[in-house]
């Protein structure tokens, strides 16, 4: 069992990524903290307190507000999710979120578990940041940071350089690439691969009639729709796709250790993710410092996805 802390911006997929936190059999989700990035900061705190809602586990897993903006740059919305709640209002969540920061949180958790807790992070890189800057030691004190970022030098989301939570808050991507974390990463590259969903498995799913298989549809749908106003067939998955390989490492096929470095100084490539998997790099020497997921069971994925939509609620 994984005790972890998602930090997320969370959007659509950022929720079906804390469903998989919250109920999944192998996740022990001890804190949710949000980060500035996909859409307005005060929504993506009330989705994160929507979906622990859904998932029936109100009050039992604290929500940290962070970073408003990232480090250095204006604050850059995604434009694939509406609200991010699928546009709909559902009911009022009970919780509240708490009151200190969560880069703070984070350092605390991690200095009360040392090398016990993982985190999952699922938006642009800045509490991970901001928690690095409280405590220099926190690579040290966290178990595994998997993150859901960057492109296998391939063709981004947001330029063709470059993927959103990367493209976002590139400093803070750099600063925690570059300080010693047990990093995993799940990339763009991977996601639109094998965690796009057609329509027929999204029917499928809307078909199952549970209540959680109602949220994912009404949440999903504005992704969909801007997926195919840009010629993507289907929705995408990238943050619930991390969330799951941690807690199902069995549906990995392929990995590569890498050297990644995040592009911060340009303009044309800002966020660009270098993925060098050679063993011996003449000019840039540094270490391997990732580990960058290749290949995944894509159906595994899916079929454990709607094993978890058609779990009942407490
Ligand atoms: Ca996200």
């Amino acid at each position: 069992m994984r005790k972890l802390i998602i930090d997320t911006d969370t959007a659509a997929d950022d929720s079906f990524a804390l469903l998989v936190g919250l109920l999944h059999p192998q996740a022990d989700l001890k804190a949710i903290t949000i980060v500035a990035g996909n859409v307005d900061f005060t929504q993506q705190v009330q989705n994160a307190l929507i979906t622990i809602d859904q998932a029936g586990r109100s009050g039992e897993v604290p929500v940290f507000k962070g970073a408003t903006d990232p480090l250095t740059r204006p604050w850059l919305e995604a434009s694939a999710h509406g609200d991010g709640k699928g546009n709909v209002d559902w009911p009022q969540p009970r919780q509240l979120p708490e009151s200190i920061h969560a880069a703070e949180a984070i350092v605390k958790m991690a200095n009360e578990n040392p090398g016990d807790l993982d985190i999952l992070a699922i938006g642009p890189l800045t509490n991970i940041a901001l928690a690095l800057a409280l405590d220099r030691d926190l690579p040290k004190k966290i178990g595994e940071l998997w993150i859901m970022g960057g492109c296998d030098n391939s063709i981004g989301n947001v330029t063709a350089a470059a993927e959103y939570n990367f493209y976002v808050d590139p400093e803070a991507a750099q600063m925690v690439m570059a300080t010693g974390f047990d990093v995993t990463i799940v990339t763009w590259t991977l996601t639109l691969a094998s965690a796009t969903w057609t329509s027929e498995q999204l029917g499928a799913i809307r078909d199952l009639e549970t209540p959680l298989a109602h949220f994912f549809s009404v949440l999903d749908t504005p992704n969909k729709e801007y997926n195919e106003s840009v010629g993507v067939p289907g929705s995408t998955h990238p943050d619930s796709l991390t969330a799951m390989l941690m807690v199902e490492p069995s549906l990995i096929l392929r990995s590569s250790r890498r050297r990644v470095e995040i592009e911060t100084q340009s303009n044309l490539t800002r966020g660009y993710s270098l993925m060098d998997p050679r063993e011996v790099r003449r000019v840039n020497g540094k270490e391997f410092n990732a580990t960058v997921i290749d290949e995944i069971d894509a159906l595994g994925f899916y079929t454990r996805f709607v094993e978890l939509l058609s779990s009942p609620i407490r």
